[in-house]
């Protein structure tokens, strides 16, 4: 059997998809060992799955024992651990669920089944690299595949509105404390119908801009607000975020002549789930059965 090393399995992301392999069953079809990058020597369990001792993220020589790598650490990992690995000679897969590799030449972003086409023939032709795509753009897709592959789409402008477990589980933890923290200053009133919500509204915003005010991690106020914003800074204007929506799902389509995919992406105080509105242009009227 294959060896697959797991890193980052206690993330969002990582334990999200731990759950989901338990429940298929997947970790019976591969030996997994799991990998941290501050846990290592630890035992733990993940959802009734003992991970047996974990092994340090950063050894290369324990990771390039593996035959697959399937890392959820993010990206600062990914750009540190990647050129050592190459360097070490690792000829293995490595499975990313950051953005660091995915717009390397030998990378491919993978949504199957939208570009299950696209998987398939790069591992014919020896791809190495898998990442998953940003995941407003792989929602996107889920749904408009279709429309985009029969080419009968001119542009798309997107509107999301993201939660933050989109940020991590730390994020979703600052959320909660900022919720807590703004509950606390407008104090029991908040639970009597009767007082002066003028006053509450002024307590709670007074609230959010005291030094106090846990925002470390989101660098602002969510709960209460939102913020136009998600990643840093990229070319014109846009976020990084933002200019994902573009290069991505050209980039998952492999369209050699790209469709514009432009919008504004809103961190939104919900726990999970994004959601997103789309206004398309299509290139032609079409019936809307069709
Ligand atoms: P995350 O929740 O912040 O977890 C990343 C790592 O942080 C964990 O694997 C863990 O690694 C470490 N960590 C430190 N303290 C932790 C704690 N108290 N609880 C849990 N983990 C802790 O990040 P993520 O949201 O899973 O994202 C991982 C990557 O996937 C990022 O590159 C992100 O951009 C990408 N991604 C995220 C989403 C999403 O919806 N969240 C979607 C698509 C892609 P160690 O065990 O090594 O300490």
């Amino acid at each position: 059997m294959i060896k697959v090393g797991i890193v980052g399995y206690r993330g969002m992301v990582g334990s999200v998809l731990m759950q989901r392999m338990i429940q298929e069953g997947d970790l019976n079809n591969f030996i997994p060992t799991f990998f941290s990058t501050s846990q290592a020597g630890e035992v733990h369990e993940v959802h009734g799955f003992s991970t047996g001792v974990v092994e340090d993220a950063y050894d290369i020589t324990a990771l390039s024992g593996m035959d697959v790598i399937l890392s959820c650490r993010g990206g600062s990992y990914t750009e540190k651990i990647y050129p050592e690995l190459e360097r070490a000679g690792y000829q293995g897969h490595f499975i990313d669920a950051s953005s660091a590799l995915r717009m390397r030449e030998d990378a491919v972003i993978v949504l199957d089944p939208v570009n299950g086409g696209l998987i398939a023939e790069n591992l014919r032709r020896g791809a190495r690299i898998w990442v998953g795509g940003n995941c407003t753009v792989s929602l996107m897709l889920m749904g408009l595949g279709g429309l985009f592959q029969k080419g009968m789409v001119e542009w798309v402008s997107s509107m999301t509105y993201q939660a933050a477990s989109g940020a991590g589980a730390l994020n979703m933890k600052e959320l909660l404390r900022q919720m807590g923290f703004l509950s606390q200053a407008a104090g029991k009133e908040a639970q009597d119908p009767a007082s002066s919500i003028l006053e509450i509204d002024r307590r709670v915003s007074q609230a959010m801009k005291e030094g106090a005010f846990p925002q470390d991690l989101f660098g602002a106020p969510l709960a209460g607000s939102l913020i136009p914003w998600i990643d840093r800074a990229a070319s014109e204007g846009q976020s990084r975020e933002e200019w994902k929506g573009h290069v991505e799902t050209n980039k998952i389509l492999g369209l050699s002549q790209p469709i514009p995919v432009d919008g504004l992406c809103v961190r939104v105080g919900a726990m999970r789930c994004h959601s997103q509105a789309l206004t398309i242009k299509l290139r032609r009227d079409y019936p809307l059965e069709e």
